[in-house]
This record gives C-alpha cells, sequence and structure tokens, in this order.
C-alpha cells in the first residue's frame, strides 16, 4: 500500500454512532495447496455468506476503547488484538487521523468457529469508523486495508458469494441463483486456524506426500459446485461440498465425527466443517428442514440461509 492518504475532507459532518451488520461465512469449497514459502497456503477458496450476524458499533470517545457483548464474549480479547480495533487503527493511521472511538461488538457469529467472526468484525469496524469519522474511503481503499488485516476479511466487506484466491483474499463474485438453507451446529471451544493447516501439512507428510506449494497443484475452483451455485441447486451444491482442512478439523476434535453423522441421520443434503472447523454446516432442502435439523440435533444449533450480504451500515 502507498502512503497514508490526505487529509479527512472537512465538508462531512461527523455523525453520533453507527452500527454496521456483517455476516458469517461458510466455505463451500475449501481446497487447500501446498505450503509457500511465506509460510501461507494458496488456496481456492468458495466463500458463501450466511444470515448470521455480528453488529459493530462505532461511537464518539477519546482514544480506542473496545466492548463485547453476546454468549462466547469470554474468547473475544478486548485490547489491541481484536481485529475490529486492528481494523480501525489501520484505517485511522491511513488517513492520518487518531483512532477516537468506542467500539462495540454484539457477537452472534461462534468465536474461533471456523465461520470468520473476527474478520466480520474487522470489515465492520472499517465500514463503521469510515462513516463516524466522515473519511468516504474508497472502496478500493477499504478492500486493500481488508487484505492487510486478515485473508477472510475482504470477503466479509463484500458478502455474497465469492472465489478468494492467493491466500483467500483475491476475490472475484459468484453468481448464486437461488437461497440455500444451513444449519449450523456449533461446537464448545474453538480450533485455532493456524493449528488447523498445520495439522493438514502433518496428515500430508504422514500420508507419504508433500507439503510445500512447489510440489502440489495451484488449487482451482470446482466447475460443479460453481455451477451448482449459479443455478440454486441445493442437491448439486451437496454433492460439490469439498473442505481439504476436515480430515484435519476432525483428527484434532473427534466428536466431529458424531456431528455429522448425527447431521445426515436428521435430514441433511450433506454436512461439512466449516473453514477451520469447530462448526458444521449441514445444507438443508428447505427453510422447513433446515429449522427441524436444528432442534433436533444435540449440539447447540443454528439455522441460517445465504447469501447473505456483505457489511452494511444500519
Ligand atoms: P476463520 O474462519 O477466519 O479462520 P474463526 O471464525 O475460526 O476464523 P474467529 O472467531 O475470527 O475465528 O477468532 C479467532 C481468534 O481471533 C479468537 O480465538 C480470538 O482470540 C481472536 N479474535 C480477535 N478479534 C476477534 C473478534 N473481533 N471476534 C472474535 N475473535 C477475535
Amino acid at each position: 500500500m502507498g502512503p497514508a492518504a490526505g487529509p479527512v475532507p472537512r465538508s462531512r459532518k461527523p455523525v453520533s454512532a453507527v452500527t454496521v451488520r456483517v455476516p458469517a461465512k461458510v466455505n463451500v469449497q475449501l481446497t487447500v495447496g501446498g505450503r509457500r514459502p511465506d509460510g501461507f497456503h494458496d488456496l481456492a477458496n468458495v466463500f458463501l455468506a450466511v444470515g448470521l450476524y455480528d453488529h459493530v458499533t462505532a461511537a464518539p470517545a477519546e482514544g480506542l476503547r473496545l466492548t463485547a457483548e453476546g454468549r462466547d464474549v469470554a474468547g473475544v480479547p478486548l485490547d489491541g488484538t481484536n481485529l475490529a480495533a486492528r481494523a480501525a487503527v489501520a484505517l485511522a493511521k491511513r488517513y492520518g487521523i487518531e483512532p477516537d472511538v468506542h467500539l462495540h461488538i454484539a457477537k452472534a457469529i461462534p468465536v474461533a468457529g471456523g465461520m470468520a467472526g473476527g474478520s466480520a468484525d474487522a470489515a465492520g469496524a472499517l465500514v463503521a469508523c469510515d462513516a463516524l469519522w466522515g473519511i468516504g474511503a474508497p472502496r478500493e481503499e477499504l478492500l486493500a486495508l481488508c487484505a492487510e488485516l486478515g485473508s477472510d476479511v475482504p470477503f466479509s466487506l463484500v458478502g455474497g458469494a465469492a472465489l478468494g484466491l492467493g491466500r483467500g483474499e483475491r476475490l472475484t463474485p459468484l453468481e448464486v441463483g437461488g437461497e440455500f438453507h444451513w444449519v449450523f451446529a456449533l461446537a464448545e471451544g474453538g480450533l485455532s486456524t493456524p493449528e488447523v493447516y498445520r495439522e493438514c501439512d502433518r496428515l500430508r507428510r504422514a500420508g507419504g506426500g508433500s507439503d510445500l506449494a512447489a510440489d502440489l497443484p495451484v488449487p482451482v475452483a470446482d466447475p460443479a459446485l460453481v455451477a451448482a451455485l449459479a443455478a440454486g441447486d441445493a442437491v448439486a451444491l451437496g454433492a460439490a461440498l469439498s473442505n481439504d482442512l476436515q480430515a484435519a478439523a476432525v483428527g484434532l476434535r473427534p466428536g466431529l465425527a458424531a456431528t455429522l453423522a448425527a447431521g445426515r441421520a436428521g435430514g441433511a443434503l450433506a454436512g461439512i466443517v466449516s473453514g477451520s472447523g469447530p462448526t458444521v454446516a449441514f445444507l438443508c432442502a428447505s427453510a422447513s428442514a433446515a429449522s427441524a435439523l436444528a432442534a433436533a440435533l444435540p449440539t447447540r444449533a443454528h439455522p441460517a440461509s445465504s447469501p447473505a450480504p456483505g457489511a452494511t451500515p444500519l
């Protein structure tokens, strides 16, 4: 990214408080290539935003203050490591202003659940602070800041469905031709994303293969999956779901195998570990089938549908 942008135009009137709604995501395809020399993996990541939302509110304050509410809030850091705080600081720095804001996060997205909750909060904080501080940053500038904050953050800004290449941050929007109905089975406690990638690499080496980018093909989108999304065909999408991190997540959290089996027995079209887990996503044939499955599962479960819009000021 280039030098800091110019001063904030004075003509824009600061607003009193701004709330931004941000969606969770499920990866309907997560193909993991080899580990690159920089430690990241090349991915073909098909993101689908789902209607399970965090709300990020930015209000005037002196200095940066952070609060959070919600069931899983104990796992959310309330210091400078919070992705929403990092987003506010990055935006302020870019425009040469002080990060004076009270950020409040109302969390509904599971914490460390493989649904990009922290990334969603970062995108929400960027959009909320941009409005609070009267910046009016161009969309491309916000997307560039998102990509610096994390691989999943740009998608949280745009929502809908998209193919993410590279670390997942190089996005191409994808067409979605209908509504898809999901149930998300939540696990107690999270899984560390870096740990799941390390386990994936370990399983590849233990299977006699290589885990290095130089030895493995560069991942690409699955045409059958892209066509199923475009057609709004839930049966075809269910057949095409894939996640190269699933074996690693189940290896680290063996109880997920029983959750996957319970969803299939309960009538889901298909089930998949969401991203790095431990949330499990079940695709259902209808909204009523999703409600019935959510009620029948032994774990805490939320029905939600997709696609959902990206970060939206309310
Ligand atoms: P992904 O799907 O992008 O891999 P995730 O959904 O598995 O991410 P997050 O909920 O984003 O995981 O949280 C991962 C870790 O990030 C948490 O354990 C927490 O320590 C830290 N974190 C930082 N900011 C936040 C935030 N705003 N909300 C939740 N966790 C946060």
